[in-house]
């Protein structure tokens, strides 16, 4: 997400494990025929080189069928999920995220009724219904697998993007339905079962990478934008089609129905690109359309292949910030098309290079938040200077420095590992963005230019489709600098020690 500082001032909010068996598993092994047909139907999502990530992990896997009303801006669906206990714990209780039901989101999320393993299960809310616990049977052990299935209904507001977070809501032709479905929280070690409440200081989603299989039906005359791929698309008797999406490997599932936009798109390193714009913005669309593309390409040259077939930029109402960031697609706020300034490009960077900080690599964004806000505010600077634009990658960490010293001069300094409920009075942006970026850039100038490239893309390597937490990225680099770190990470990460600000 971004929310901005500064001159421009306002907000970005923005393992290998053994492949899962197949349904055939007890067939002779000469079954090089063996097919998972749910892994199958996911390799349109990915580009060739990449199918084989999909039988990386055990990943848990969502199916998904909804009706979309847009009239009453309803949807009604049943979600099925099939996980497995990563962990090393019995689950007495199964807990899903609820978001819609925050009042940020303006909107409802109700589970109508709830079944694991094909029986009836009483459940229990928290937090104004923003989780769900769902009581398992029987104790699910760790390895066990379970199957769990709920009907729900979800609604949207419209036209609330002042009032409430924009990317759930109806407004300037986006039906933009981030969260819908229940979304199976984290269990995080040394937290437990992710069941805190939701903090709206920036990024509300804290997930794990999963598969999605997604069927929508929904009235001729809207485009439908997903985190994943069309496989199937066919019309109804009744004025309706219905969709089916596949969506790789992918942290969450977004969806988006639109009207009246229009599609520029290319294609850039196996990955076909669309950007969507109003009908007046057609030139900025074919702008936004060449950053989307220039940024992935570099990003995928410094950091590592983005390895899905689809990405999307989509012109949105969002008004209280500049862009927002889900697999696969991009949200920018509307009016960023219509400036005569960088902040367009600028953005689009920032949330694009959220594909490899946030997407592929995972980190708690409702408690480490710099992991992600900080590498993606950095990644500003890294596609400036990739792009030859060294002035205004200059131009850009000199924003970062002033913010960060105003910080300073009004003692509001935190260390970098402060959760975004400890950083009220204004003092989240300054400290996850701007002295997250600074952060990156101080290990940089410690380690030298070869290291950290060698750190970037050994990290995403790495760490690619895990969640991570701050010792994890200290890891990664010093073993990029065959160096000891511990120093830099404490007065940065750990403490608010006085750095020289680099
Ligand atoms: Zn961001």
């Amino acid at each position: 997400m971004i929310r901005l500082l500064l001159l421009f001032v306002i907000a970005w909010n923005c393992i290998a494990t053994p492949a899962p068996p197949s349904v055939f598993r007890d067939e002779p092994p000469a079954a090089a025929t063996t097919i998972d047909p749910f892994i199958a139907a996911q390799a349109a999502a990915m580009r060739p080189e990449y199918v084989a990530d999909l039988t990386q992990a055990d990943w848990d896997r969502y199916t998904i069928d909804i009706q979309l009303d847009p009239d009453r801006l309803r949807l009604d669906g049943q979600i099925t999920v099939v996980l497995t206990n990563q962990t090393e714990i019995n689950f007495d209780t199964i807990w899903f995220h609820l978001y819609p039901n925050h009042p940020d989101f303006g909107g409802r999320l109700d589970v109508t009724s709830a079944h694991i393993d094909g029986i009836p299960v009483p459940s229990r809310t928290l937090h104004g219904d923003t989780l769900i616990g769902l009581v398992t049977p029987r104790l699910i052990a760790p390895g066990d697998r379970a199957t769990v299935t709920m009907t729900f209904t979800a609604h949207a507001p419209r036209n609330a993007s002042r009032r409430t977070f924009g990317a759930y809501n109806m407004e300037a032709g986006v039906w933009s339905l981030a969260s819908f479905y229940p979304l199976l929280a984290r269990y995080i070690p040394g937290i437990g079962w992710d069941t805190r409440p939701i903090v709206a200081r920036g990024d509300f989603t804290v997930s794990a990478i999963a598969l999605y299989d997604v069927t929508v039906n929904i009235p001729f005359g809207w485009d439908l934008v997903s985190s994943g791929s069309a496989i199937e698309d066919r019309g109804l008797a009744d004025g309706r089609r219905q969709v089916r999406f596949v969506s790789g490997p992918q942290r969450e599932f977004y969806l988006a129905a639109l009207q009246g936009l229009q599609q520029v798109s290319a294609s850039i390193d196996g990955t076909h690109v669309i950007s969507y714009v109003q009908a007046g913005d057609t030139a900025a669309g074919e702008r936004s359309l060449a950053i989307a593309t220039t940024a992935l390409g570099v990003f995928n040259q410094h950091f590592g292949a983005y390895p899905y077939a689809e990405f999307e930029v989509i012109q949105a109402a969002l008004t209280q910030f500049y862009g927002m960031e889900y697999p696969g697609v991009v949200l920018i706020e509307q009016n960023l098309y219509r400036r005569d300034d960088r902040l367009l490009e600028t953005t689009i960077a920032h949330e694009i290079s959220h594909q490899w900080w946030y997407g592929l690599v995972g980190n708690d964004a409702q408690g480490e938040a710099w992991l992600d806000e900080g590498l993606a505010s950095y990644s500003q600077i890294l596609y400036y200077e990739l792009t030859g634009e060294s002035a205004q990658a200059e131009a850009e960490l000199n924003a970062f420095r002033a913010t960060y010293r105003r910080l300073r001069e009004r003692g509001g300094d935190a260390p970098l590992a402060t959760p975004p409920s400890g950083l009220s009075n204004g003092r989240y942006v300054p400290v996850v963005y701007a002295k997250g970026a600074l952060f990156f850039h101080a290990l940089r100038q410690r380690i030298g230019e070869e290291a950290f490239q060698r750190f970037l893309v050994g990290y995403v390597e790495s760490a690619r489709y895990r969640e991570i937490a701050g010792p994890d990225l200290l890891r990664a680099a010093e073993q990029a600098c065959a160096c000891d770190l511990s120093d830099l990470f404490q007065d940065w990460v750990v403490s608010a020690t006085a750095v020289a600000i680099p």
